[in-house]
């Protein structure tokens, strides 16, 4: 047995260490956690653990697929590289288009096939359907996403978790908030519905709040007003590192007493009131927001009230979102975006590709690393769409996926310890390389070198069909040296785990270089120029449930949905209602119930879930679309309308009426 270090590959912000297990005859066993990563301390989660089975489980892709007639069957690579060829050789840039998501986070995996697409003109999209919003209004207020050392959190007296489920999506916090538990300090969580964090924290002495869906602002907002009426307002941070304190106070004074915030959010006022109070008297307070928890209308006001009340209590450099721009590393360099013919096009809305798919728009999409059929908003027509005769799908992936279902070809991707990459994270500020260990098990093939074969079929430049993972890893190194002492770069060629100190910046990242409660650009835009509380129009869905999805324990987005024992462990799809609810409307525990809105339908299975707060209905990860009467998963019923900044995925902002199947 052998034991290589390397990262986990899947969209998570622990991006933990593992180790790849191989045996004797180099091959691939399974994967072990890593002891010496400072964040993940040798742990993996259960889905990751088991990822060995999709890896040399029966339904990897093994060999290309080309399609005949309503069939996909096996070929060679050449027939398939010919299949391309044939399919969108002739086609203009601006006919094809370019899809790709995190189903690795391995930066070279995911950016590089872009220089090929580049080469070829082909359209891109701006990528809006996770963070964007939140990163948005987080950029606004505070700036780059560096955020504290989340390592250290354990130094707090009081945490607020807001608007993260961390025992689903962010699990090696959760050992750190039981240390603060466990040692006198104060846990308080806040969400939309009893998550398991928050049962979990509850369970230490910690306490859980439930806000009603997108009220964040208005208690953000109110504690503010709160801070600066019983003197807790850190005015002498206010006014060294920000700019519009007075602005901000100003347009908050008065409108946001304790009463409204309560009617806003559905809490109590006593509740505002301790809250407002553990703030005060807490000497290291932090703040842990979530990262996709503005995927709403109003999310990037929810984000710069959030942001804004930590400037207030003087706590902006304990708020943790995001660690991505710690790193310093230019993705883009890796895509090439300057062999566009047309470098300054205006990407389309990520959240759109349905609606444009729909609209007759491409005759030609190449898929890598991302699953759209199951991942975009208004799914039934991204599945339309991506069907249509005339438009000639290729998709890269590693398992039968719902998009590759559509395809016209499918080639068969590398798995985890097959292909050379390097991975950061963005929630630590842990950077490792990861190095291929294994040969495929099959005619598997890596991103890249997929890429360099499309790039060699369609005659395009000696570079991109000599694209090499050692080579690019070389050249993206070099690029970024001086963003590395000696000693990081040397542990990182040896595939360590690094750990990057924190880089000097000049300014925060925000046009003033310091914290911006008061935004000029939020004020062009028509959004305000300081942070208010706006109602969310749940994208004018008059149904009678807001509908949430949320993580699984069990799978991963979509990544897991062809592995037998994540679905097993996930269980049957169903849809979690209050038990008042379903009394109400007469519906019972395992009865087949239809959501539905202006966007679509779905049939499931009912579970009674008093964690579920009345007039909402929560689904859990992405189901299984062959255990669905529609074969669709939960985005058939989300829209494509976009979020307050950002263009961003509205994906909580959705209304559903429940009625029996
Ligand atoms: S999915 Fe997340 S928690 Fe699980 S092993 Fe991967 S990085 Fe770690």
């Amino acid at each position: 047995m052998t034991l290589h270090p390397s990262t986990c590959p899947l969209d998570c912000p622990d991006a933990c260490g593992v180790l790849l297990e191989t045996d004797p005859a180099g091959r691939f066993v399974r994967l072990r956690g890593n002891p010496d990563h400072s964040w993940s301390q040798g742990h993996l989660c259960g889905k990751t653990a088991i990822y060995h089975e999709v890896a040399l489980g029966p339904n990897r892709l093994r060999v290309p697929l080309v399609r005949k007639g309503r069939e996909l069957v096996e070929s060679t690579w050449d027939e398939a590289l010919d299949r391309i060829a044939d399919g969108v050789g002739s086609l203009d840039g601006e006919e094809l288009l370019a899809l790709s998501y995190a189903g690795s986070m391995g930066l070279m995996a995911r950016h590089g096939p872009m220089r090929v697409m580049n080469a070829l003109g082909a359209q891109t999209t701006n990528g809006s359907i996770c963070d964007t919003t939140s990163a948005e209004g987080y950029r606004v207020v505070l700036g780059d996403a560096v955020g504290p050392d989340l390592e250290c959190v354990t130094e707090a007296d009081l945490l607020v978790i807001w608007g993260c489920d961390a025992r689903r999506t962010m699990q090696h916090l959760m050992p750190r908030v039981k240390e603060i538990a466990q040692s006198g300090g104060q846990v308080v969580v806040i969400d939309v519905y009893r998550t398991d964090t928050m049962r979990t924290v509850e369970g230490w002495g910690g306490r859980g709040l439930i806000l009603k869906p997108g009220s964040d602002a208005s208690l953000a907002l109110g504690l503010c007003e709160l801070a600066f009426q019983n003197g807790s307002a850190d005015i002498s941070f206010l006014k060294e590192q920000c700019t519009g304190a007075a602005e901000l106070r100003a347009e908050i004074a008065g409108a946001y007493p304790v009463q409204r915030v309560a009617a806003d959010t559905g809490l109590e006022p006593g509740d505002i009131h301790w809250l407002s109070g553990l703030l005060a008297k807490a000497s290291r307070a932090w703040i842990k927001t979530g990262i996709g928890w503005n995927r709403r209308r109003n999310g990037a006001m929810s984000m710069r009230a959030v942001c804004s009340l930590s400037a207030v209590l003087g706590i902006a450099d304990r708020l943790h979102f995001e660690s991505g721009d710690h790193f310093g590393l230019d993705t883009d360099w890796l895509g090439q975006p300057e062999r566009h013919e047309n470098p300054g096009r205006q990407p389309i809305r990520h959240v759109e590709v349905g609606r444009q798919l729909q609209a007759g728009n491409f005759r030609g999409a190449f898929v890598w690393g991302h699953n759209p059929a199951v991942v975009l908003p208004e799914s039934g027509r991204v599945c339309e769409g991506l069907a249509r005769e005339d438009l000639f799908l290729v998709v890269h992936d590693l398992v039968m996926t719902d998009t590759a279902r559509l395809a016209d070809v499918v080639l068969p991707a590398t798995a985890l310890p097959e292909y050379t990459d390097i991975f950061k994270s963005y929630g630590h500020r842990v950077l490792q390389i990861s190095r291929k260990v294994c040969t495929p098990p099959a005619q598997q093939r890596s991103n890249l070198r997929t890429f360099a074969c499309i790039a060699q079929r369609l005659g395009l430049d000696a570079d991109l069909r000599e694209l090499d993972e050692e080579q690019l890893l070389t050249e993206f190194l070099e690029q970024h040296r001086s963003r590395f002492t000696d000693g990081e770069f040397e542990r990182l060629l040896l595939g360590q785990p690094v750990k990057l100190q924190l880089q000097k910046r000049e300014g925060r990242g925000t046009p003033s270089g310091r914290i911006e409660l008061a935004s000029d650009s939020c004020a062009e835009s028509g959004q305000g120029r300081v942070a208010s509380y706006v109602r969310d129009d749940a994208c004018q869905q008059p149904g009678r449930f807001w509908l949430h999805p949320t993580p699984s324990i069990a799978t991963h987005n979509s990544t897991f949905t062809r592995s037998e024992r994540h679905l097993h462990r996930a269980g049957t799809p169903r849809v979690f209602v209050n038990p008042a609810d379903a009394q109400e409307l007469g519906l019972v525990a395992s009865q087949s119930v239809r959501l539905s809105n202006d966007v679509g339908t779905l049939t499931l299975e009912l579970a009674a879930c008093a964690d579920t707060p009345r007039g909402m209905v929560r689904l859990e990860g992405f189901p299984d679309t062959d255990a669905i009467p529609e074969g669709l998963s939960t985005n058939a019923l989300t829209s494509a309308d976009i979020s307050d900044l950002g263009e961003g995925f509205c994906q909580f902002s959705a209304r559903v009426d429940l009625s029996p199947a």
